[in-house]
């Protein structure tokens, strides 16, 4: 498996980066001097080795967060219409160094290079833009109070930044993932620590870069390259105020957990097991089509993946070969290469995890289509499908994080939204129908934070995006995503 880009320009962009922590507006190593080396997953290779960011290092990220939050500190001084424009900065310097962003994805996440430049890069920098606007729209009301005459006081609402916040984001969209959290946590007046995944440090290392050009003040965003212990660190640190998290739903408790000493504020984006629902006077070959980019994108390794796919009887056999067949022609390779439409995923822990559970599968009675490793070096794993499911199986339950999809059929429009809710998860779910009224009454039904309805992966700054049950708390993208980072305060004033 060979790239096609030219090793002397990726050399170049690994070396043209600074690889410390981003701490006060400076690039410095780990108070321990440690590094820790970052992966293709494609080559299992080195790419670069970062700062190993620990206790420590967090502390002196969080002392640096707190005066730069401090009320005579520049970033709470600037005036908001200012503040928009240093984010919108940042969005037009993603733009800018947009191939660059892209490689770094590609090389650290594994992902297709053409994938990253048209959808991880340009999404993080739209949602830089569409922040920015708001940082000179976030408004309190006046309030007219019954428990006074009219004109006996004054009472309205202020909306103040929540202060100090820790975000931690996983690996397999680490820029824009990044972008969600940063974006709406600028605008809001906030300061913020972002804690990228280990296996995908490089691209946040860029983003301090970028906002420091953008004219971003010191300590406003902060960078830490780190372990699980660094995350946790900033979860348990008394001086933060809050704490966004994507990531497994298993560590998202261990956050409630670990956030309840100050009781700070928490928001969560968590797993999914996204049903998609086929009924059977769908458009079949765009359901096809839709199913597989629901479950395929991005090597699986999405949160919203359409990983339990449901037909209805009628259709099931010609829609599972439909996929069988969009599975197949799927070139699976380094994404580098311009030809490759699926990378390897992102580790041999998550091989390990997504192989194990085909293999879960199979042992459960699964039929099991494609489900084999893809050469001997790096971590690539063909497009699978599980037919001859049950709803009791793990492989159908439990979140697998891979190019894996569990087929079953239905027969009728009320027993597939008992089984399609069937789920601890609530986080994406697809209809495909050509009859609206039946489509709206099911995208009505399904318990998920988000319902695409003969489409699938369609994601907008604008648009609201979280979870229902155990898929997280609270919502990112669109003005919702301020909230998180907002406080309310009532101001109540005598006239007399
Ligand atoms: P994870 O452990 O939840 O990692 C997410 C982020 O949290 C990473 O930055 C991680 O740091 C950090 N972290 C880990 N333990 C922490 C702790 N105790 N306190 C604070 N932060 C902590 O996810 P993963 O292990 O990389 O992946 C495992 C599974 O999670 C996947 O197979 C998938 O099912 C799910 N997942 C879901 C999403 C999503 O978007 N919903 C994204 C990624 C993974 P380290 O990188 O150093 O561990
Ligand atoms: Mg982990």
């Amino acid at each position: 498996m060979t790239s096609a880009v030219e090793e002397s320009r990726i050399q170049k962009v690994v070396d043209g980066l600074h690889r410390q922590l981003l701490i006060n507006g400076e690039w410095v190593d780990a108070a321990s001097g440690a590094t820790f080396e970052t992966l293709n997953p494609a080559t299992e290779e080195v790419i670069a080795h970062v700062a190993h960011g620990e206790r420590e290092d967090v502390n002196r990220a969080v002392r640096a967060a707190r005066a730069a939050f401090d009320d005579t500190a520049p970033w709470r001084r600037m005036p908001p219409g200012q503040r928009g424009k240093i984010i919108h900065k940042i969005g037009d310097l993603i733009l800018k160094n947009l191939e660059e962003l892209a490689l770094l994805e590609s090389l650290d996440n594994g992902k297709p290079f053409v994938v990253a430049k048209v959808a991880d890069v340009p999404l993080a920098a739209d949602l830089f833009h569409y922040m920015s606007g708001w940082a000179s729209k976030i408004e309190g009301n006046t309030i007219p109070m019954s428990a006074a005459s009219p004109g006996s006081h004054l009472s309205f609402s202020l909306r103040e930044p929540v202060g100090v916040v820790a975000q931690i984001v996983p690996w397999n969209f680490p820029l824009l993932m990044a972008a969600w959290k940063v974006g709406p946590a600028l605008a809001a007046g906030c300061v913020s620590i972002l804690k990228p995944a280990e296996q995908t440090p490089l691209s946040a290392l860029r983003l301090g870069e970028l906002a420091l050009e953008a004219g971003l003040p010191p300590g406003v965003l902060q960078v830490i390259t780190g372990f699980g212990d660094a995350g946790a660190a900033l979860v348990a640190h008394p001086d933060v105020d809050k704490v966004a998290f994507t990531g497994s739903t298993e560590v998202g408790r261990e956050i409630v957990r670990g956030a309840a000493g100050n009781l700070k504020k928490v928001t969560l984006e968590l797993g999914g097991k996204s049903p998609n629902v086929v009924y059977a006077d769908a458009d079949i070959a765009k359901a096809i089509k839709g199913s597989a980019g629901a479950i395929f994108f991005n090597q699986g390794e999405c949160c919203v993946a359409g990983s339990r796919l449901y037909v209805e009887r009628s259709v099931y056999d010609e829609v599972i070969e439909g996929l069988q067949r969009e599975a197949e022609s799927i070139r699976v390779g380094n994404g580098l290469d311009p030809a490759t439409d699926m990378g390897p995923l992102v580790s041999q822990e998550q091989f390990d995890r997504v192989t194990g559970y085909i293999d879960s599968g199979r042992s459960d009675g699964a039929t099991i289509h494609g489900g084999d490793r893809v050469g001997d070096r790096g971590y690539f794993v063909a497009p699978t499908i599980l037919t001859d499911t049950r709803d009791d199986m793990r492989a159908v339950q439990e979140e697998i994080f891979g190019p894996v999809v569990a087929a079953a059929p239905f027969d009728s429009e009320e027993q597939i939204i008992s089984v399609a809710n069937r789920t601890d998860y609530g986080l994406g779910a697809g209809v495909f129908s050509r009859d609206i009224a039946k489509a709206m009454r099911t995208a009505q039904r399904l318990r998920a934070g988000t319902v695409w309805v003969n489409t699938w992966n369609v994601f907008d700054a604008a648009m609201p995006f979280g979870g229902y049950k155990e898929s997280g708390w609270g919502r990112e993208m669109g003005h919702a995503a301020l909230e998180n980072y907002l406080e309310t305060k009532s101001v109540i004033c005598d006239l007399s």
